[in-house]
């Protein structure tokens, strides 16, 4: 099991008059295998809900359990896939891939199991290279890559794809369904866009703006056997697209009256 519950989190960022709330009592989990995006516009706390259920932030109030135990900082079951891919520019691919497996348990054979990670990600030939040679698309092929080859159960993603050109996106996101079906993990995925929120979730959570709290959760029932056209052509697709960005807008122009 690999369900994950975020209880009651709050998170407020320094002390004082300078003290920022980030986050505001929010409570969701994601269900075993569950695709859930974290949606709302920049600054409402999206990435630090992530990096606390990750456990690289300890949060002011509430806790995340994983299958019912409360985390108690980073851990192998959850791999965390960063928007700036975070790959060590002196490493080359089958080093960046092999680091993320100094981590697991069993030892043996690190680099063939690296390798095999590469190769599924349509890296081979690449091994050698270094982040610098790569396009985006590549090294964020290698983040997954290196986040895929320890096997956690839970992915957690911070805007993975968004410095992507739109094409190397719609080729990534459709590789991270078929990892998603495939493996069966459950993951937590940040975005600012709605449309791709539609596209890849089970379920959406909606971030009110600054402080985030749960706006609204919009289940998606999309039909994955059809292609891309199908589904952006599709009435489900269209009706929780208008559902979210009804949701964000009304965000993006609270927060613009908010006085600053
Ligand atoms: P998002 O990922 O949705 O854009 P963040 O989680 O990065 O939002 O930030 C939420 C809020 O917390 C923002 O107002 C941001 O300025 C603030 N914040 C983020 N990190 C820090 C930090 N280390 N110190 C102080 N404030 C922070
Ligand atoms: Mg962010």
């Amino acid at each position: 099991m690999s369900n994950v519950t975020i209880d009651n989190i709050t998170h407020i960022y320094g002390s004082g008059e300078s003290s920022v709330t980030a986050l505001e009592d929010i409570s969701f989990a994601v269900n075993d295998s569950e695709f859930v995006s974290l949606l709302g516009p920049s600054g409402c706390g999206k990435s630090t809900l992530l990096y606390i259920t990750a456990g690289f932030i300890q949060p002011t109030a509430g806790d995340v359990r994983v299958a019912g135990t409360p985390i108690n900082g980073p851990g192998t079951d959850r791999g965390v896939v960063f928007q700036e891919y975070a790959l060590f520019p002196w490493k080359t691919v089958l080093g960046n891939v092999k680091f993320g497996l100094d981590h697991a348990t069993d030892k043996t054979d690190t680099e063939s199991v690296a390798r095999q990670h590469i190769k599924q990600v349509g890296l081979e030939g690449f091994e050698d290279k270094y982040p610098k040679e790569l396009s985006g698309g590549m090294k964020q092929r290698v983040a997954t890559a290196r986040t895929l080859a320890y096997d956690p159960d839970i992915l957690l993603m911070d805007e993975p794809f968004g410095s992507l050109d739109a094409q190397t996106r719609e080729i990534l996101q459709d590789e991270l369904l078929k990892t998603a079906a495939k493996t069966q993990k459950t993951i937590l995925f940040v975005t600012h866009s709605i449309d791709e929120a539609v596209y890849l979730s089970d379920r959406i959570v909606i971030l009110s703006s600054h402080p985030g709290q749960k706006k609204e959760i919009i289940d998606v029932n999309i039909d994955r056997n059809q292609s891309r056209r199908e589904i952006l052509a599709s009435d489900e697709f269209e009706k929780k697209s208008a559902m979210a960005r009804d949701a964000v807008q009304e965000e993006i122009a609270a927060a613009n009256q908010t006085p600053t």
